[in-house]
């Protein structure tokens, strides 16, 4: 189609072109001869070199003006219509020259001038005669011609124009012309004026009036090419703005899909944070349920599951779960021995044995150091918790192998039941707690199952605690001596102080009953020192007021928490310095499980008391599960052997043990003290192996004050002979329990 344009188009040029040439030959044949003159050479030279070189270019619509016209015209009036159509032809060359080096664009723009000038003359010289004699004849019809002149060469030069450019772009001949050529008529007039001008006013003066002409129309020329430039400027102008416009248009894309690339990263940045997020989240979730060591539920978790089966059990009775609370015998004592990364490898162990055991609907967790509690879900009657409770003890019975070293791990269970009718999973939990401490006291490695006694006893317990507070508070204490003898004299070398809690209400409280709870709330610590200043002070008092008695000893018994404390020598010191009671007569008594248990602390603080001059006995011995070949590092000078062997030496089969002891104490250099003799034949055996000290109930049992004055009175009158001075001595009937534990 557009091919074919084209060939229209190129055959319409070409056909105005052999037209033109056919009117050039034409005139050239009918040249009047006699016409040529210098002038008119010299015209066709300005036309060919200011004519066809001022050419204004219309921007947009592509059209140059040129003043071409001007010459034609003015050789159209001078020297005939031959002469005017040659030169027509020539300046539409070399206009066309000025834009194309195509063949038939510059043979077109010769061709269609010559056209339009061959057309013009016809009608100049049809309407008015001779072209030459126009302009001086009447100014009217000269002023006529002219127009018609400027008209028909307008009209043709610009048809033939519109005609060809319309073929090219497909468009209607009057619109391109209507859009392109109207206005572009002025110039035709324009340069038809400006021949009349040049031709009326020359006369013969030709030359002049031609060289007058050139420079109006150059200054013409350059004025209107100024406005042009700025035309163009402006036009630049707006292409540089649509051109900046454009580019800042690309710009800000590029910058918009940089930012969208951006807002992606940052959407992919976001979404791995909070991948990361939600991992945090997860472990924190994970760890706020778990305990780190084993895995295993820790105690949050496992009192949620508690009540949910705590509804369960309230919707449907027939329901039954028990709560087993476990925790292992003497831990302690394996981390402090072994370490706490050994410890926690046993731990690790004992959570897997225990799994082991358990049915998959069951639960472990671990409640934080050794204390384990199990949910043991869906039972069919109260004996299953029981029978896992055995399992669990029996699975214990094998060691456990680790990290070369072998060691067994034992363990007091606790069991609650549901059956009970719990409402909270705190109280089940602490029922079962109960139970389990009640399993610890009844020897441990064991289970008991909770009941209502255990429960009286907890609150009895609680009581006491409270109890115990304010007794500090109001000092209801007081303390009760029990008389130490010589053995092999029958002398009264001393007194152990025991303290006694003189009850508001209950009168006189056993120690056995609330130095436990004592210890446990820290309690002791102010009750033992009181004890220790006020049994020192009372000795050295005995000691002043009976010269026989000038060194008799006191034994005062130091809790584990007291030997706990930093300031334990200075409160020794400080009583011994106010109540002036020489440090050799003080003899302080620590139990062996406290000794075994803390052995490193303990080497360190017996070393320290002995530098005091204070002596140092080991308490209950026999009764801790202590190693013998420990004994030996720990600087003592008295060992108490315990009241459960003093209660069985009478068969010669029992003896060996008191026996083994003696000789152990004496080839360690310690002299040895027997407990909780009640019979004149344990007192007997006791001389015969060769035990220096005892005390007990046969020579009298814990007493006041002033009992201890009587019995000092009574001492200092016997003779010392090694016969038994202290006959049993009634003391008052003093402990009363007033609490069941
Ligand atoms: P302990 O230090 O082994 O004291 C000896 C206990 O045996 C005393 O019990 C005493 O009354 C009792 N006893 C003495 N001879 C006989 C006897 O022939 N037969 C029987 N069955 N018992 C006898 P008590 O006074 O009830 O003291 C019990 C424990 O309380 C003491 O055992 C001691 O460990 C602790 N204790 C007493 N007073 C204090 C104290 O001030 N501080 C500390 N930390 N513990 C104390
Ligand atoms: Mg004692
Ligand atoms: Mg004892």
């Amino acid at each position: 189609m557009k091919r074919l344009r084209e060939n229209l188009a190129g055959t319409f040029m070409w056909l105005v072109v052999a037209t033109g040439a056919t009117a050039c030959l034409y005139v050239t044949y009918t040249f009047p001869p006699g016409r040529i003159d210098g002038y008119l050479l010299l015209l066709a030279v300005v036309t060919a070199v200011i004519g066809s070189r001022i050419a204004i270019r219309i921007p947009q619509i592509n059209v140059n003006i040129t003043v071409d016209d001007t010459f034609v015209f003015t050789a159209l009036l001078l020297y005939g219509g031959e002469a005017a159509v040659l030169i027509g032809a020539f300046a539409g060359v070399c206009s066309a020259l000025r834009i194309s080096r195509k063949v038939r664009t510059v043979a077109f723009g010769g061709g269609a001038l010559a056209c339009a000038v061959f057309a013009t003359e016809t009608v100049l010289k049809l309407a008015f005669g001779s072209t030459t004699n126009l302009m001086h004849g009447d100014a009217a019809v000269a002023v006529t011609a002219l127009c018609v002149m400027g008209m028909v060469q307008y009209l043709v030069h610009t048809i033939i124009g519109a005609i060809a450019s319309a073929l090219k772009s497909q468009q209607s001949v009057w619109y391109v012309w209507s859009r392109n050529f109207l206005w572009i008529s002025i110039s035709y007039f324009a340069g038809a004026a400006g021949a009349g001008f040049i031709v009326s006013s020359m006369g013969t003066a030709r030359i002049w009036a031609l060289l007058v002409c050139i420079p109006i129309i150059i200054i013409v020329y350059f004025s209107y090419d100024r406005y042009m430039r700025e035309v163009k400027a402006s036009a630049r102008y707006a292409e540089e703005a649509e051109r900046r416009r454009a580019e800042s248009e690309h710009e800000r894309a590029e910058q918009a899909e940089r930012h969208v690339q951006e807002l992606n990263n940052y959407i992919v940045e976001q979404e791995r944070i909070s991948r990361v997020l939600e991992e945090t989240k997860e472990h924190f979730r994970h760890a706020a349920f778990h305990d780190s060591l084993t895995g295993l539920p820790n105690r949050a978790m496992f009192t949620e599951l508690l009540k949910a089966e705590i509804e369960s059990a309230k919707q449907k009775p027939e329901h039954l779960f028990a709560v087993l609370f476990l925790d292992l015998d003497r831990f302690k004592n394996i981390n402090d021995s072994l370490g706490h990364t050994y410890g926690d490898l046993l731990l690790v162990a004992f959570a897997e044995r225990l799994e082991r055991t358990l049915r998959p609907m069951d639960t472990l967790a671990r409640f934080g150091g050794d204390e384990f509690a199990i949910l043991i879900s869906g039972m069919s009657n109260a004996t299953d918790a029981v029978r896992v409770a055995q399992r669990i003890q029996d699975e214990l019975k094998q060691p456990f192998v680790l990290d070369k070293n072998s060691a067994f791990a034992t363990s007091s269970i606790g069991i609650a039941l549901s059956s009970t009718g719990y409402d909270k999973p705190e109280d089940i939990l602490r029922d079962a707690d109960i139970a389990m401490y009640r399993a610890k006291e009844n020897g441990k490695a064991r289970y008991e199952v909770f009941d209502q006694a255990m429960h009286a006893r907890a609150v009895s317990r609680l009581q006491l605690e409270s109890d115990l507070r304010e007794a500090v508070e109001r000092k209801e204490f007081c303390v009760y001596y029990q008389p130490i003898v010589s053995l092999q004299t029958g002398r009264l070398t001393g007194f152990e102080a025991l303290v006694r809690w003189n009850h508001p209400r209950r009168g006189l409280v056993s120690p056995l009953d609330f130095i436990p709870v004592a210890e446990e709330t820290g309690l002791i610590v102010p009750i033992g020192e009181w004890v220790l200043a006020e049994a020192c002070t009372r000795v050295r008092e005995w000691q002043v007021a009976s010269p026989s008695h000038r060194s008799l000893s006191l034994s005062v018994n130091l809790s584990a928490r007291q030997v706990e404390q930093a300031d334990l020598l200075e409160r020794i010191h400080e009583a011994l310095e106010t109540s002036k009671l020489n440090a050799h007569c003080l003899k302080l008594e620590i139990t062996e499980s406290v000794v075994m248990e803390n052995a490193e602390a303990a080497t360190l603080m017996f070393k320290q008391l002995r530098s005091l001059g204070v002596q140092l006995s080991i308490d209950d011995f026999g009764t801790g599960y202590s190693s013998l070949s420990y004994l030996h590092r720990f600087p003592l000078n008295y060992l108490k052997i315990d009241r459960s062997f003093v209660s069985r030496l009478t068969t010669d089969n029992d003896n060996a043990i008191v026996r083994t002891i003696s000789t152990l104490a004496r080839n360690l250099g310690m002299e040895v003290i027997a407990e909780g003799i009640e019979t004149q034949e344990q007192y007997q055996q006791l001389r015969l192996l060769g035990c220096e000290y005892g005390q007990g109930f046969l020579f009298s049992q814990p007493v006041n004050c002033e009992a201890v004055l009587h019995l000092l009175a009574q001492d200092a009158h016997r003779d010392s002979s090694p016969d038994l001075h202290f006959g049993p001595v009634a003391a008052e009937e003093e402990v009363t329990v007033g609490y069941s534990m």
